[in-house]
């Protein structure tokens, strides 16, 4: 018997976990994978600690070699090799062998896409040669580069969102001269303003220039080089600039292939994980999830989503018959040694969704004071108003948070309301947890 032909596109987060899975599933097909890059399968969370040397190899992040794959799951691995269209009636994929600008044509029985997305740049600086973005293992080399072979002391990051502020701790800790440029008017735009102005608070505390709500940038640029930065009339040198304004789905080949995308621009699939062909399947950052609390589609990228839908897509692809839920958002950020984390929606996603809202917040101490390290850890909850149920949540505090963070993302999966928050048992240890936890804090706010 023939055996089937299953494609990923992308070798990133979410392609090797659907590759990997997909041999799994039908040991007997042959499974391919085909990624533009040097690298598959490479640690991106992790990237902004190379800066400072938290993390001392660039290696270490690159997890698997191709004959690494090839070796432990037998799938067969092409990189530098970018998929450039799809023949959807064919069932072909060509691809260019970027090593050789050779072309080939390659049949499949299933395809699954994983292309990830794409870092947003100012449109006005497309070619900029001193503008970088930080998205995978190759633009980290290349800013390394660029740090090593030029006298850099000063370098804008533009956007305080989280890749941008990582971005910005990583380099201070090298003693560069970090200016974050944001033009809401205050850092982690997203959150919630109590949360974004503790943040703000916490990165002026480091040497970070901050300036926010600006409402002219112009750029100096001269040999294809930023060489200064117009803020409101106020000139500043740079020697390179960061962009971290966000990412976008990288969803061209599918929608070339006429594949269905959503409002986002990512592809849209339905509960399998299958586009709007059913031969073709897509995870990671390139597809439109539904979100678990709105119930309307949504653009959440992150490696464990990605991950998770790679090996649903994966399996299905290769005959399972596995479901991806929808998802709660549930996204924690080291912001020095603070953590915040933002868990469902925020008021103003809530309201956009049309639920009426209502919100309770604390400041309490997540030691008992007489505890050596106590301090302040400051959480908000939001929940429907009449039904109280929990819509979202956010954290400010120490590594605590985090443990807060997937409860609350438990219950709101469950659609418990926020009177349940009072009834839990929580523990208490002197040197590691509160005698009153927050979260019993905020749902007594909330029934008073
Ligand atoms: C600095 C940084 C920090 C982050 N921190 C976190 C975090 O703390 N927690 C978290 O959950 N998430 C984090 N994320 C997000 C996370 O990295 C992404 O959600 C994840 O990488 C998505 O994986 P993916 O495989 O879907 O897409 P991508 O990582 O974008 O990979 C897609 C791959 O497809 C390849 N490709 C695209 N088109 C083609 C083509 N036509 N032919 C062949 N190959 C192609 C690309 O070269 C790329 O390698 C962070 C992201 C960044 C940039």
């Amino acid at each position: 018997m023939r055996k089937q032909e299953i494609i990923v596109v992308g070798g990133n987060a979410a392609g090797p976990s659907a590759a990997a899975k997909a041999k799994r599933e039908n040991p007997s097909a042959n499974v391919k994978l085909f990624e533009a890059g040097p690298y598959i399968s490479t640690g991106t969370c992790e990237l902004p600690y190379l800066f400072s040397g938290v993390i001392d190899d660039y290696k270490k992040l690159v997890f698997f070699s191709p004959e690494e794959f090839y070796e432990e799951k037998k799938v067969s691995v092409y990189t530098n090799h970018f998929v450039e269209s799809i023949n959807n009636r064919e069932k072909k994929i060509f691809v260019v062998n970027r090593n050789d600008n050779s072309k080939i044509d390659i049949p499949y029985d299933k395809l699954i896409l994983t292309t990830g997305s794409k870092a947003k740049i100012p449109k006005n600086l497309i070619g900029i040669k001193n503008l970088f973005t930080l998205k995978n293992v190759s633009d980290f080399l290349s800013i390394k580069k660029y740090l090593d072979s030029n006298n850099v002391r000063n370098i804008i990051i533009l956007g305080a969102g989280y890749i941008g502020i990582e971005t910005a701790e990583n380099l201070r800790a090298m003693n560069y001269n970090v200016i974050l440029v944001e033009k809401a008017e205050l850092p982690m735009p997203s959150s919630e303003k109590e949360i974004s102005s503790l943040v703000k608070d916490r990165i002026e505390k480091e040497d970070i220039e901050l300036h926010l709500q600006f409402i002219d940038m112009k750029f100096n640029i001269r040999d294809e080089k930023i060489y200064s930065v117009n803020l409101d009339g106020r000139l500043i040198d740079t020697c390179m600039i960061i962009s971290s304004i966000g990412v976008e789905p990288n969803s061209q080949l599918a929608i070339s292939s006429n594949l269905a995308v959503g409002k986002f621009k990512g592809i849209k699939v339905d509960g399998k994980l299958r586009t709007s062909d059913t031969n073709i399947y897509a995870a990671g950052d390139c597809i439109e999830i539904k979100n678990a609390v709105t119930n309307q589609h949504d653009y959440i990228p992150l490696a464990t989503f990605a991950h998770t839908q790679g090996h649903i897509a994966g399996s299905n692809a290769a005959g399972g018959n596995q479901f991806y839920d929808a998802v709660v958002k549930n996204v924690a950020v080291k912001i020095f040694d603070n953590v915040l984390v933002s868990v469902g929606v925020s008021s103003k996603q809530a309201n956009q969704s049309g639920f009426h809202t209502k919100s309770v917040d604390a400041v309490i101490p997540n030691l008992v004071k007489v505890m050596p390290g106590s301090s302040n850890t400051y959480g908000k909850i939001i929940y429907e108003q009449g039904t109280n149920r929990i819509l979202g949540a956010e954290f400010f505090g120490k590594s605590e948070v985090i443990g807060y963070g997937d409860l609350i993302s438990a219950l709101i999966s469950k659609k418990e309301n926020i009177d349940f928050l009072e009834k839990i048992n929580y523990n208490y240890t002197p040197p590691n947890s509160p005698f009153i936890n927050i979260l019993s804090v905020l749902g007594r706010k909330a029934k008073k």
